[in-house]
């Protein structure tokens, strides 16, 4: 059974977005020949985020990502699990035990807990980003089904946007596996493509991203022997992303998206006149 939370990523209000990644959930599960739940939930609106936030500053982190998501995603499955007499519950991993990223979907912390009889396994932590992608191109290749793979974060509308960096990075991940990123849900444009590095950027990488995320991208695109490498990413070839993230019109980006948001908009609104 797959389960999928309606006021996790995909915001309450956004309706629209929400039939898309419904319809999505039940394509999917009609292809696996499962059965799929989904779940309306206000958890992410319950509590008072900005001022949890204030409290777990010293972390560096926010309270969605560092203390809230896992055990709260989780807690969901609880009910299905007692209803349907589950004993085992899988959440997808994000990470590897190499990336060394505190978060709060781990393996220690999700592998701990259980209800009903059920126990919790944080699935897949073995395999990196990258050896996912490939995994997913394999089967793919082998039966040859066509799915989509929905990972991005920042559209309302529920569809990869193609744009920010999370979509981004998995359509280079694609591109590495020797796949065309539009079998797998991304219709992007050639000018998706030529904006990639501004928007990769834009919003500042950290060290995590360019260690664990698009050194290896970069790697693998540009050593493996079917990888596809349309002309508009070949900035990758010879992008360095530890200087790159450093300059000063990406820090200048960071600088703005760092800025609370009313201050924010007034400065955009002064430099785009
Ligand atoms: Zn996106």
């Amino acid at each position: 059974m797959l389960m999928t939370l309606w006021g996790s990523d995909i915001a309450l209000d956004d309706t629209e977005g929400w039939q898309i990644v419904e319809n999505h959930l039940l394509e999917t599960a009609r292809t696996f020949q499962t059965q799929a739940v989904t779940i309306k939930t206000n958890f992410r609106r319950f509590i008072n985020d900005a001022e949890l936030n204030r409290l777990v500053a010293a972390a560096r982190d926010s309270y969605w990502h560092g203390f809230q998501h896992g055990i709260g995603i989780i807690g969901h499955g609880a009910p299905m699990a007692w209803k349907h007499g589950f004993s085992k519950l899988y959440i997808a991993s994000s990470f590897t035990a190499n990336d060394n990223v505190p978060c709060a979907s781990h393996p220690d912390i999700d592998g701990n807990v259980r209800f009903t009889g059920t126990r919790v396994f944080h699935d897949q932590y073995e395999f990196d980003r990258q050896a996912k992608v490939d995994h997913i191109c394999e089967y793919s290749g082998r039966t040859g089904r066509k799915f989509t793979l929905r990972v991005c974060w920042k559209t309302s509308g529920g569809k990869n946007c193609c744009r920010c960096e999370k979509c981004l990075r998995t359509m280079f991940e694609l591109f590495a596996a020797g796949r065309d990123p539009r079998d797998f849900g991304f219709d992007y444009s050639n000018a998706d493509l030529r904006k990639s590095k501004l928007n990769i950027f834009s919003k500042g990488l950290d060290y995590i991203s360019i260690q664990g995320y698009w050194k290896p991208i970069k790697h693998e695109l540009t050593h493996r022997p079917h990888a596809l490498m349309p002309e508009q990413i070949k900035w990758i070839e010879t992008c360095d992303f530890d200087k790159e993230s450093k300059s000063r019109k990406m820090r200048a980006a960071l600088f703005i998206h760092n800025l609370p948001a009313r201050i924010r908009f007034k400065l955009l609104r002064i430099i785009n006149k």
